[in-house]
């Protein structure tokens, strides 16, 4: 078998182009757009890539953007007193607060102290607790995307099989949640799990969230088997050569799955994608609008 590839990236051009269709819309109800503020403490390269990307699609879709850069030397006070002023700004809709955060600032108290109304990430504990019974909440993006790949692909996944490996709180735990509200009989495995490819043979959906590039082996996989491969790991291969590869072995994962998502270009790019998706639905909610159609 040679799997269908997920095209994330088309997935999520078309999802970016539904969030810009709805813009005008928001502008004629409220007289502004809505607004992402993303705070970035450091110089972290990885992080000033990232941040620069998001404001390019944030304004590409006709939303506002609002950056604060702050130096490393930056105190957990002053960079909550930054996000309790985002909290009371009306033009900002999201707070991004770019992670990881340099050493000596508490992650969560920062997250802890932005609204979570405006929690655009999904990583404040109430918006993990309202996905955790099932309430309306803001989800984490990449999982979030995940899940829109799979729906796009299998349509209802009601009983389904589905293994997350991994369980960081960004995403494998929302994953798992996520796939359980779609009625999927949900394993998640770790680094204890034992017999991980047993465990892993035996699901029709497979999410791999780990950090190891390219450990879950095609031979691990269930035939027809749907894989969304989150992880994003650069290898060396040669003299000052380096490449991106999931967390899956691609080459004999695509000769077994059913339907697999490459990397880069799968999961990758909806992150973005539905972080535009997050500000623009926390913007209606904010503006006491319905939530936009079809995003
Ligand atoms: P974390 O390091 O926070 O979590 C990794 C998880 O994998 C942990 O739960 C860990 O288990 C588990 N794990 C580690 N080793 C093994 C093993 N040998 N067998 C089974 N499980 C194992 O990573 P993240 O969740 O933040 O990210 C995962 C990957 O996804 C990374 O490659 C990251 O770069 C990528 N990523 C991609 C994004 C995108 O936009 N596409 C966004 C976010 C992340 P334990 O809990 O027991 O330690």
């Amino acid at each position: 078998m040679t799997a269908a590839i997920i095209d994330g990236k088309a997935y999520a051009e078309a999802l970016r182009a539904r969030v810009a269709a709805a813009v005008p819309a928001f502008v004629e109800a409220t007289g502004r757009k809505p607004g992402l503020a993303v705070v970035l403490v450091g110089e972290d390269p990885a992080s000033q890539v990232y941040v620069r990307s998001k404001g390019k699609a944030m304004v590409a879709a006709g939303l506002e953007s609002f950056e604060h850069k702050l130096p490393d030397t930056t105190t957990q006070e002053e960079l909550s007193a930054l996000v309790e002023r985002l909290n009371a700004d009306e033009a900002v809709d999201g707070i991004l607060v770019q992670l990881p955060l340099p050493k000596g600032v508490d992650e969560k108290a920062v997250i802890s102290t932005i609204d979570p109304a405006k929690d655009v990430d999904g990583f404040h504990v109430i918006n993990a607790g309202r996905l955790a019974v099932g309430e309306e909440a803001l989800v984490p993006c990449t999982p979030l995307g995940c899940l829109m790949l799979l729906r796009d692909r299998l349509g209802d996944l009601s009983g389904l099989d589905a293994v997350v490996v991994g369980r960081s709180n960004i995403v494998g735990k929302p994953m798992a949640q996520l796939l359980l509200q779609e009625n999927c009989t949900v394993t998640v495995a770790h680094s204890r799990t034992r017999d991980l490819p047993g465990v892993v043979r035996r699901a029709d959906i497979v999410v791999a969230a780990v950090g190891r590039p390219q450990m879950i082996r095609g031979d691990w996989l269930k035939p027809g088997a749907t894989v969304i491969d989150v992880g994003i790991n650069r290898i060396q291969i040669g003299e000052g050569k380096t490449r991106l590869v999931g967390d899956v072995e691609f080459e004999s994962a695509s000769e077994v799955a059913g339907a697999i998502t490459p990397v880069p270009g799968g999961v990758g790019p909806m992150t973005i994608a539905v972080l535009l998706r997050n500000t623009l639905v926390a913007a209606h909610a904010r503006a006491g609008l319905p939530a936009p159609e079809g995003l």
